[in-house]
Parts: structure tokens; C-alpha cells; sequence
């Protein structure tokens, strides 16, 4: 397993910013979020490989730009979000994007379901394809306005959109919050291409806590070998964070 940081937690700073506060703390790895981008433009994406070879960090993963769709007028705009991030994702030489479903908790299963056609099946995981990028869905938590927190969610999402390729996003914060760890490692270990790390409210993990323990354990035993992504709170201090970078370390050792 790799060790890596999201860097969505620096996304007030400016891009050099956030990169050199991703290398003061020591991380070789970095999961690029596109929070870090203040607003999309096409062309930006040069800049970001700029900054990105300038800073000699190495990008595993990217998070894609997300617009969790409430009326079908906007499924133009969670496309261009999903093309724009698969098209960063080129630019900074990964090959896998952490996607959210893009519809709404609130929107009826009609509608979903053809929002959920319209946004993966006709626009994103062909362009994805083409670009040779392998997509993993997110689970989320029941505070966010996206669908897809637990297994007959996720399934449904998965039964429209998913094939052989689909990974899965596995956020611990997430599955703490929701009690959803066991079942969905129980349905999804063997898909897990990237991990979200952190305790609830993605509050750093800096004590080898029972709960992450067993979790770690049972990652290894589905021989996962992905990034580790420590998925932090804005206002995390620094310190905190270099604390649980530490005890990852340590952890990963093991692993
Ligand atoms: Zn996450």
C-alpha cells in the first residue's frame, strides 16, 4: 500500500502553495482534487502539469470536479466537470479518477436512472476509455447531497453504470458514519482500487484505533496493494496532519 495525501485540505492556497505545503510535510504522494482548481478552465490543465513536474511530487489519483445533479437541465454541466477533470487526470500522467455519482439523494429513481445513463454511459466512461483511464465510484455519507452511501445504493448506481472495469473508492470516514464498513467490504473488497482515509468528520486518524486496525486487516486480506489517501478537513493542523502521516507510516509497514 502507498501512503498519499489528498490535497483538496490546501485548496485556499495557490497551487505552488499547496504543493510545497504537501512537500513540507514530507509526502511523496499526492491524490489531486480538483478543489484545488478555484474554477475550470480548459486550458488550465497545462498549468497544473507545470506545477506538478515542478514540485517533483507524484500523483496517484485524481478526484474528479463534482456537481451532484438536482433537475436534468444540469447534466451538460456534471459532464463538462467529469471531461474536464478525465482531462487533468491526462495531463498529470494518472490513470485513475475517484468519481460521486452526480445525482442528487433527492431526485426520483426515473430520473436518476437516466441521469445516471446520460452523465457515465453516454458521455464520461467512453471518454474515460479513450483516454485510458479506469473510473472508481465513491461511496458517500449521509450528510452529502449526492446519492450512493450504502450497498442497495451503490448497487443501484453500479447496475446503470457499472461494468467489469468499475473500481471502487473506498472512504472510511464515510463508512464510519454511515456503520456501512463491514457490508461494504464485505460486497466491494475485491473492486477497492483507492482508499479514503480518515476518522469521522475526516477528522487524521493519530492512534492505531481498533476500528482502523480491523479495517487495515481486512484491506490486506483482499491483497489490496492501492494508495492509502489521507482525505483531511480544511482547518486540519499541520501538525496533526505529520501526526497521522507518522502513524501510516508505521502502519503500512505491516502491509
Ligand atoms: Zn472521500
Amino acid at each position: 500500500m502507498k501512503l498519499s495525501l489528498s490535497n483538496g485540505i490546501f485548496s485556499k492556497l495557490s497551487l505552488n502553495g499547496n504543493f510545497a505545503a504537501v512537500k513540507q510535510l514530507g509526502f511523496k504522494n499526492i491524490e489531486f482534487n480538483m478543489k484545488a482548481i478555484k474554477k475550470e478552465h480548459d486550458r488550465d490543465v497545462y498549468r497544473e502539469q507545470r506545477a506538478l513536474a515542478a514540485s517533483g511530487l507524484n500523483c496517484l489519483t485524481l478526484h474528479s470536479a463534482v456537481l451532484h445533479v438536482k433537475d436534468p437541465i444540469e447534466i451538460h454541466q456534471a459532464v463538462y466537470y467529469g471531461k474536464i477533470s478525465l482531462e487533468c487526470a491526462r495531463a498529470l500522467g494518472v490513470s485513475l479518477m475517484t468519481f460521486h455519482s452526480n445525482v442528487s439523494k433527492k431526485l426520483p429513481l426515473n430520473i436518476r436512472e437516466r441521469c445516471l445513463n446520460e452523465i457515465f454511459n453516454d458521455e464520461i466512461k467512453p471518454f474515460a476509455r479513450k483516454l485510458g483511464i479506469k473510473l472508481a465510484l465513491e461511496n458517500l455519507s449521509y450528510t452529502s447531497t449526492g446519492f450512493g452511501k450504502n450497498v442497495s445504493q451503490l448497487e443501484e448506481i453500479l447496475s446503470v453504470i457499472g461494468d467489469k472495469d468499475m473500481g471502487i473508492t473506498f472512504d472510511l470516514c464515510h463508512t464510519l458514519e454511515t456503520k456501512q464498513t463491514d457490508k461494504l467490504m464485505e460486497k466491494y473488497g475485491m473492486r477497492v482500487c483507492n482508499v479514503h482515509m480518515a476518522d469521522k468528520s475526516h477528522v487524521p486518524f493519530t492512534q492505531p484505533k481498533p476500528e482502523l486496525c480491523c479495517f487495515m486487516e481486512k484491506l490486506h486480506s483482499y491483497r489490496y496493494d492501492g494508495p492509502i489517501t489521507l482525505e483531511l478537513h480544511n482547518g486540519t493542523p499541520m501538525e496533526e496532519i505529520a501526526k497521522s502521516k507518522a502513524l501510516f507510516e508505521n502502519l503500512l509497514k505491516k502491509f
